[in-house]
């Protein structure tokens, strides 16, 4: 069904659920339609597991959220003007992360899927040596105190005002697909021109996501804030080992990122059996082949029937 009480599930196109898409129709399937309206308590029981296997995180994943709602709020406070205290942010940041821990090892989260932190781990019953959270309560810690270290995050600390917008979810009309964005945040240069600022604070970046993210922001940057192509650059920022790229966007990145959005879209809306109404049927969206190894990690795997130890994570 598209419809859930008064909303209704409409087709958009996101980098991520491109990165679903690719990787698994049924997840894909899963996140976006099977799951939906789950956040209803008294919803079907397996739209509701599907729904609760939608919210869990993973140890990598959580230190990614940790690390970027402190880099949101500290990057708020310059824009409001507030010089915002490293310590105070990072003894905060620090005790959401122990917070989370706790609840999701309550399972408050069964009544509250879309508040309350859930790990894969403790959904699937499988608790990873205390090592593992010190391992990763150490990670973020480095991580925060990196962000206050970096050389971007000082010299944004010098030129506030040049901070456009933070953390701020967009639709955006690429032809005729709906497309949502979030920068980390989107600086002006000074001159006419702006940058955007990508925290990455995982192991790996695969080459080809990150030129495929370059072109979803230098659209988002023309279409929305007119800044001609060539005046936009994407600045990496690796919190892990205070690493800095910068990719320059110019109008072949953005023609190749229209051409690769409008596939894309096409490829999923061919699968609909109502495009109107973004209607899909379960069994038009195949599983990975028995005993694939993506499906260890897979947040899906009880609602697919795939349930296997996890997999442990870097
Ligand atoms: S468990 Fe495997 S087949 Fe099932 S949704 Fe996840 S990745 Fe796809």
């Amino acid at each position: 069904m598209g419809l859930m009480g008064d909303l209704q599930n409409t087709f958009s196109w996101s980098h991520s659920r491109r990165g679903a898409f690719e990787r698994c129709q049924r997840q894909y399937w899963l996140t976006y339609y099977g799951s939906w309206g789950g956040w209803n308590r008294d919803a079907p029981p397996a739209v509701r597991q599907a729904y609760i296997e939608k919210k869990l995180t993973t140890r990598p994943m959580w230190i990614g959220t940790v690390v970027h709602d402190m880099a949101e709020g500290v990057l708020e406070d310059l824009m409001a003007g507030r010089n915002p205290n490293p310590d105070y942010h990072i003894r905060k940041a620090m005790s959401r992360a122990n917070s989370d821990l706790r609840e999701s090892r309550s399972e408050r989260w069964r009544e509250w899927p879309s508040r309350v932190c859930a790990f894969q781990d403790h959904y699937y019953g499988q608790e990873p040596p205390p090592e593992a959270w010190d391992e990763a309560l150490g990670i973020i810690e480095a991580q925060l105190r990196g962000f206050f270290e970096c050389t971007t995050y000082k010299r944004l600390h010098q030129v506030p005002e040049r901070l456009i917008e933070v953390e701020k979810l967009t639709k955006v009309d690429v032809g005729d697909v709906p497309v949502w964005v979030k920068l980390d945040a989107l600086v002006s240069d000074g001159s006419g021109g702006a940058v955007v600022i990508d925290w990455k604070t995982g192991k790996h970046h695969q080459t080809s996501v990150v030129a495929a993210q370059l072109g979803v922001y230098g659209l988002y940057c023309t279409l929305l804030h007119d800044i001609p192509a060539d005046r936009i650059i994407a600045m990496h920022v690796n919190l892990r080992t205070g690493d800095r790229t910068q990719h320059p966007i110019d109008d072949t990145v953005l023609e190749q990122a229209r051409a690769d959005i409008q596939a894309s879209a096409d490829a999923m809306r061919t699968k609909l059996v109502d495009l109107p109404g973004n209607l899909a049927r379960e069994e038009d969206f195949p599983k990975l082949p028995e005993g694939d190894e993506r499906c260890a990690g897979c947040a899906f795997r009880r609602s697919c029937g795939r349930e296997q130890p996890a997999r442990e994570e870097a």
